[in-house]
């Protein structure tokens, strides 16, 4: 009864895997296959109406927005690069969490002219610096940011930053406040939504107990 609907929810492997796989259990939905360790995409869970995709972070919204999935768990960095057309986003799961970041060569200091900023996450960093009121020049790259001051790409690194420890042993520090706070949101596909209303509901909720539970701790 409580999961009357088949539901497919889109996640990816590592930490949203491993911080997700509680959170789902309290759902009463437990993956029968690991993603670290088997090769497929798609996993059945102990729930016959209930199955995983595997898939990209960045892609996860996606494939939620299409009805490929009617749920998902993705990054606020990844939803604001995505836009979150045709998502709902009814719950923060607080899970890997982290901050968005300005970062520069140790010591760094700003010697006029338009700054070149490089990273992953174009459209926050044009919100921030518009924000701001300053004119930069943005560079999309798709990952290891950090080498791109170290070589002349760009003058800072707009990225995600847990404990620091990736700039540090790249001569890189955080500058300055957090551009925001990160953490991992469920999101639900319009359409799933109305049409398997009560057990979409049904896995909010559980969800919603056990986030609360995890964040009174
Ligand atoms: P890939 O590593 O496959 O290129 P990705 O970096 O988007 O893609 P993950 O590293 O699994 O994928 O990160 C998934 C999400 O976890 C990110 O979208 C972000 O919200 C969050 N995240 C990323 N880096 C960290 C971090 N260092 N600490 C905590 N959370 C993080
Ligand atoms: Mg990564």
């Amino acid at each position: 009864m409580a999961l009357e609907h088949p539901i497919t929810i889109a996640l990816s492997k590592g930490r949203i895997f491993k911080d997700s796989v509680p959170l789902l259990r309290h759902a009463g939905i437990e993956p029968l296959d690991d993603p670290e360790s088997s090769r497929k995409l798609i996993l059945d869970t102990n729930h016959p109406n209930v199955r995983l995709l595997i898939i990209r972070a960045t892609d996860v919204p996606t494939y939620v927005q299409w009805g490929a999935a009617d749920l998902g768990v993705a990054g606020k960095d990844v939803l604001l690069e995505h836009g979150g057309e045709g998502l709902y986003e009814p719950l923060d799961l607080r899970i890997a969490r982290c901050r968005m970041m300005v970062a520069g060569p140790k010591g760094w200091q700003p010697r006029g002219g338009r700054l070149r900023i490089a990273t992953k996450y174009v459209n926050s960093a044009r919100a921030y610096y518009a924000g701001l009121g300053q004119q930069v020049d943005i560079i999309k790259l798709y990952g290891s940011m950090e080498l791109a001051p170290l070589v002349g790409l760009a003058d800072l690194i707009v990225d995600l930053v847990e404990s620091g420890n990736t700039l540090r042993a790249n001569g890189l520090e955080p500058l300055g406040e957090a551009i925001m706070e990160i953490s991992s949101r469920l999101i639900v596909n319009r359409a799933a939504w109305k049409t398997k209303h009560p057990t979409v509901m049904h896995i909010i909720e559980r969800l919603r107990e056990v986030v609360d539970e995890e964040s009174q701790r």
